[in-house]
Formats: structure tokens, C-alpha cells, sequence
């Protein structure tokens, strides 16, 4: 029987609801990109705590990075305002954190332990080195006396945050337990990429019968290189014999020739045969445009010159291929457009052909917040605060330095009640980056940052063999790492709505990757300079 439309379901379409609806049980969400997993995701957890009575306090939600969790608990916030802050939402990594304060003198830490920076690692390991008298500084962290050394100083690491609360759980089954009985509901975002530490913890909280929902698409799994593992996704079904499995099918996401080229180049190796995805959006039909250029620099000017154009209104008719494409890009902004790209250094000649041109960008960084030298004054400053808010604590000691303030600000908020908290998070923050979703600007990023996410127009620069798939020269091409890459462009294709462009520069031969799309795709010229129809919307800047 189909599941009714009705209240926290009715923005659903019927698959996305029947699996929304499933009562209990293991639940496999298998589903190509742009299918609405983690729309289904948030509106089950909705529908279960608003319509279906399941106390709040009972859910625990994983993703993979602190700006996945960041959106889901917004998306929560939304759906169910009354019951979302009970929930637990949160990475792998911060749910180490919060079983390790509860536990923590069970590992002989205090409950206000650190979390070593890759600085206060390096210091560890190199004392230990020096006291092993060894010179195999590289290996210290593997070693005993490393670990010990660490928590010697009440700091655990960042593998750590995994490894410990993996130890207690596996080893004492009552507490194993007691957290089974908190967390009745529990559900991972992009199951495909978790790893063999993480898919043990998770194993430890929910029961072959339990409530497990897992979500993902085998096609997307792009991180091998650090340890993830896909198979534990296929064998779901093996590991939970109870699961119900649910198939999504529409993609609401793209335009046409964007799915069937994405699935074109996916084909040889994927890992879902005979895969259904059917564009259901409305986002026009223009071809994918590949762009040869004669340089990197030519190729970076490509992309501004090709951004002016679709923000002027003039959408191909400035291409030399002549087409004509009249999908309404008119109201396009400066935030609908991604760059993204294999290698972080790729990023330069885009930065220098965006910054020529006057349009604002943001590049996803990796630098660690905790380094910015405001964060790190404010950060010293704030041992000596006590009884005011972490938000207003930082605000006084931020005093005139706005960029300081707005970097801890959200961070700051969230921690209120709790200056502990707050230290760890910063410190979790290791990764945390200050691109902001809601920015007017062109957003630049690796093909990996770009998991999850969506924009109207999508370039993916350096499509070259030695680039994607990424190689050393004169290494040999090894199948499975050959394959990754190949999801990885994948991956990068489908966060595209409307316009995708797949440049490639004189210096490496083409991608083969390419090579897989046919009747998708359109060559296209160099685009020219930008009119001047449009001038108001570039004297802002
Ligand atoms: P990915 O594999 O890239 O993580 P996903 O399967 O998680 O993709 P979502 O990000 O949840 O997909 O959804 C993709 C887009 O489609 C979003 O803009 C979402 O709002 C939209 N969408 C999903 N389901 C529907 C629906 N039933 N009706 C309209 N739009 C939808
Ligand atoms: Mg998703």
C-alpha cells in the first residue's frame, strides 16, 4: 500500500515517501546523485519524531563532514522546530567526542581532555622518538609509547576520537548496550564512504534488527585513499538480513544531457549495473560544453568569461558553436556558479582569472581555524572567561576584529551554556573551512568538497589523463585507484542543475574519461569578453 501524502511525507515523491514511511528495521537507501537521499533522510527523521511519536532524544544522525551536519540540523530546525534540538546530529568524529566526555576515565583522560592539533602530534611523536632513540619519527604515532605520551597530557588524536570509543564499546558489552537504548534510531549519510573503524562503531549501536537507516550511492565512494571501504555498503543486506531496501530513481537535480553523460562516464565501472536515473527536474536541456583551451591560464579565463556571459543573460550565443540556448539563466548569481577541480594547486589560475575580472569567489580552504592569528588570540584570551556565554566572551575579546568574530561566531552559538565544548569543537574543526553556502560568490572546490552539494552551473577544469584520473608521471595506471577517479568525475558532474563545462588544456592529453560521453555534449569556443548590457551588476564589486 502506498504511503499517503500527508503531512511531513507530501513533499516527497511516492518511492521517496514508501521509504520515508518504513515503520522500523534496517533500511538501505541505494540511489543514484540528485535523488533526494538526504532530503528523504531528513524528512523520515522528521515524520518519525513529529507524526509517529519516536522520542527525539532517541535519534542519532551521521554525516560525513560538520557542514553536512550543520545543514541537516538546519533543514531539522525547520521541519520540526519543537523537537529537532533533542536530536543528535553530528559527524562520526564529534560523536567520538561526546562518548568520550561521558567515559573518559575509563581511558584515564579527565573530562575536559584535549584533542591534539597535527602540531602537538608532531611535538608528541618527535619526544617519543627522541626518547626511543629512534629514527623513525614517521612510525612513532603507531607507537605505544606515542599514545601514552599523549595522554600523559590528557590529549587524545584525531584517530583517537574513533579508536577509543570503539575499544570501550567492544569491549563491554553492557555499555554497548546502554548506548543501543539511548540511540534507538540511527541513520549515516553516504554510507558508501565509511570506513572499517567507523562501520564497527556503528555495528556497535545498532543491532542487526535494529533501526539502522543507511543511505548512498556505491557510484559516489571517492574515498578509498583514506581507508573508506564500499563493500561494507553492498553487503548491507548480508550484515542486516532483516534490511528493507528502497531504490530512488528520479533525478531531481540536473538536466538531461548532464544525468546521461554523468552516467555515461560512470558505466564502465559501476558499481550499481543496471542503475535507473531519469531526469525529473526542469533545468533545461542545454548540452554539456567541452572546452579545449590552449592553456591553463586560457582555460581559467574560459571560465570567468563564460560566468560574465550567463550572468549578462546572453546564455550560448556568444559560443562559436552559434547554438542558441534560451533556458531562462537569467537569474542566475554569483553563488550559482562551482569550480571545481582535481588538485588544490589547479585552483591558482582560476583565482588570478576571477580576481582579473572583478567577480567575488570563495575557495574552499582547508586552512584550520585555529590557526587564523584573531581566532588564535581570542582562542588564548578566552582561558580566563567565566560566567558569560561563549558568544558574548568572544564578542568582548573580539573587539575590532570582524573576521575573527564572524568565523567563531556560529561555532560560539551553538556551545552557549559551555567553554569546554567549545575548545573541543575548535579543535574538531581541524577541516573546518570558511566557505559559507549562502554567500553571493563563486564557490571554488576540490571534486571531493563538492560531494552533497548542488549549483545551477558547474565547470570541472583539468579534465586530463594525469589530472583525472590523477597519476604520477610514468606510474602505471592501477584499476581500482583508475576507477575512483572515474566516480570522482562522477561525482563532480552531477552537482551540476543547469550548465556543466568540461575543459581540458593543451599540455596533457584529454581525459579518457571523455571519451564515454556521446550525444550529450557540444564543443564549445572561447566564450567573448562580457557585454556591456549588464554593467550595474559588476560595479558592486
Ligand atoms: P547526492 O547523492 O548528491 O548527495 P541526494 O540524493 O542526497 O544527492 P538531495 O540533495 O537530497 O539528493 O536532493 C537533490 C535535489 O533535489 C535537492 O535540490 C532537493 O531539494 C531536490 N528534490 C529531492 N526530492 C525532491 C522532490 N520530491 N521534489 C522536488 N525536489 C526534490
Ligand atoms: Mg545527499
Amino acid at each position: 500500500t502506498p504511503t499517503p501524502a500527508t503531512g511531513l511525507l507530501a513533499g516527497l515523491d511516492p518511492d521517496q515517501r514508501a521509504a520515508a514511511g518504513v515503520e522500523g528495521g534496517p533500511l538501505l537507501i541505494i540511489a543514484g546523485p540528485g535523488t533526494g537521499k538526504t532530503r528523504t533522510l531528513t524528512h523520515r527523521l522528521a515524520h518519525l519524531v513529529v507524526e509517529r511519536g519516536v522520542p527525539p532524544e532517541q535519534c542519532l544522525a551521521i554525516t560525513f563532514t560538520r557542514r553536512a551536519a550543520e545543514e541537516m540540523t538546519e533543514r531539522m530546525a525547520a521541519l520540526a522546530p519543537a523537537h529537532a534540538p533533542a536530536m543528535t546530529i553530528t559527524t562520526f568524529h564529534a560523536l567520538g567526542v561526546l562518548v568520550l566526555r561521558e567515559q573518559h576515565d575509563r581511558v584515564g583522560l579527565s573530562r575536559s581532555f584535549g584533542i591534539a592539533d597535527p602540531d602537538q602530534q608532531l611535538a608528541v611523536a618527535l619526544s617519543v622518538a627522541a626518547d626511543e632513540k629512534a629514527a623513525k619519527e614517521l612510525l612513532a604515532t603507531a607507537h605505544p609509547a606515542y599514545k601514552d605520551a599523549l595522554r600523559a597530557q590528557d590529549l587524545v588524536d584525531f584517530d583517537d576520537l574513533i579508536t577509543l570509543p570503539l575499544a570501550l564499546l567492544e569491549d563491554d558489552a553492557d555499555l554497548a548496550a546502554s548506548y543501543r537504548d539511548r540511540w534507538r534510531w540511527v541513520s549515516v549519510d553516504e554510507y558508501q564512504d565509511v570506513d572499517e573503524q567507523q562501520y564497527r562503531l556503528l555495528r556497535q549501536l545498532a543491532p542487526s534488527d535494529g533501526n539502522l537507516t543507511a543511505i548512498g550511492d556505491p557510484d559516489q565512494a571517492i574515498y578509498r585513499f583514506r581507508g573508506a571501504d564500499v563493500g561494507f555498503f553492498l553487503r548491507f543486506r548480508e550484515d542486516f538480513p532483516a534490511a528493507r531496501t528502497a531504490h530512488l530513481t528520479r533525478n531531481y537535480r540536473s538536466s538531461a544531457p548532464v544525468v546521461t553523460g554523468a552516467l555515461q562516464v560512470v558505466a564502465p565501472t559501476t558499481l550499481v549495473p543496471g542503475r535507473e536515473l531519469r531526469p525529473f527536474g526542469e533545468h533545461g536541456d542545454a548540452l554539456i560544453g567541452v572546452h579545449h583551451a590552449a592553456s591553463e591560464q586560457a582555460e581559467a579565463v574560459f571560465v570567468s568569461r563564460t560566468v560574465e556571459q550567463l550572468l549578462g543573460g546572453a546564455t550560448f550565443h556568444a559560443f562559436d558553436s552559434g547554438r542558441v540556448d534560451s533556458d531562462g539563466a537569467r537569474d542566475l548569481g554569483f553563488s550559482d556558479f562551482a569550480v571545481l577541480y582535481r588538485t588544490d594547486r589547479q585552483s591558482r589560475a582560476v583565482v588570478d582569472a576571477l580576481t582579473a575580472s572583478g567577480m567575488p569567489f570563495q575557495k574552499r580552504s582547508h586552512d584550520r581555524l585555529a590557526d587564523r592569528p584573531g581566532v588564535e588570540r581570542i582562542v588564548r584570551e578566552l582561558r580566563f572567561a567565566a560566567g558569560e556565554t561563549v558568544l558574548d566572551r568572544v564578542r568582548a575579546v573580539a573587539g575590532e576584529d570582524h573576521t575573527a568574530y564572524e568565523l567563531l561566531k556560529p561555532l560560539a552559538g551553538d556551545c552557549g551554556a559551555d567553554f569546554e565544548r567549545f575548545h573541543s569543537e575548535l579543535a574538531l574543526g581541524v577541516e573546518v573551512d570558511t566557505w559559507d553556502p549562502r554567500a553571493d560568490r563563486i564557490s571554488l572546490l576540490t571534486l571531493h568538497a563538492s560531494k552533497g552539494l548542488e549549483f545551477p552551473v558547474v565547470f570541472v577544469v583539468g579534465c586530463e589523463d594525469g589530472l583525472l584520473p590523477l597519476r604520477w608521471p610514468g606510474a602505471d595506471p592501477v584499476p581500482d585507484e583508475v576507477a575512483e577517479e572515474r566516480r570522482l568525475l562522477f561525482v563532480g558532474m552531477t552537482r551540476a542543475q543547469r550548465h556543466l563545462f568540461l575543459s581540458h588544456s593543451t599540455g596533457r592529453p584529454r581525459s579518457p574519461f571523455l571519451n564515454q560521453l556521446d550525444g550529450v555534449f557540444e564543443q564549445v569556443g572561447d566564450a567573448r569578453p562580457a557585454r556591456k548590457k549588464k554593467e550595474t551588476q559588476f560595479s558592486l564589486f
